[in-house]
Parts: structure tokens; C-alpha cells; sequence
């Protein structure tokens, strides 16, 4: 199944991924985004999904590039 992984450490916040992808994304308290229901690793927030929706769509905006569908 496909994972979504989110690096915390290089998101700036800017809010992109969750206005293009609401279903995975939203923006915490912290000034960063989060990945809804996900496992944080040492780095990372990582989901396993069946379905990638949109948080292709959000790989693609983030201009830092630390989403990544795999
Ligand atoms: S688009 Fe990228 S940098 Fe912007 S909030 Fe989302 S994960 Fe962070």
C-alpha cells in the first residue's frame, strides 16, 4: 500500500499542503503542517494509506518539498 511521509524538520509551514489536501493535512499549533492520524518517527510522520487522494497533489505544492508518496 502507498505511504505518505511528511519531513517535519524541513516543513516551513506555509500551508499549502493543507489547503490542497485537507483530507491528510492541517496545520498545527506548532507553525507546522501535520499529517492527520499518522505514526511520528524519529523525523517523520509517516501514513499508510489505500488510497493517495490528494496528497499527491500536495507532493506536488509544497515548495520545500518534504512530502513525498512513495
Ligand atoms: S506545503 Fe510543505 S512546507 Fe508547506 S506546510 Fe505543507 S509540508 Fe510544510
Amino acid at each position: 500500500m502507498p505511504k505518505i511521509i511528511h519531513e517535519l524538520e524541513k516543513c516551513i509551514g506555509c500551508g499549502a499542503c493543507a489547503a490542497v489536501c485537507s483530507d491528510f493535512f492541517e496545520l498545527g499549533n506548532d507553525g507546522k503542517a501535520h499529517l492527520k492520524g499518522s505514526k511520528k518517527t524519529s523525523k517523520n510522520e509517516e501514513l499508510t494509506v489505500k488510497d493517495v487522494k490528494c496528497a499527491k497533489d500536495a507532493e506536488g505544492t509544497c515548495p520545500v518539498q518534504c512530502i513525498h508518496v512513495k
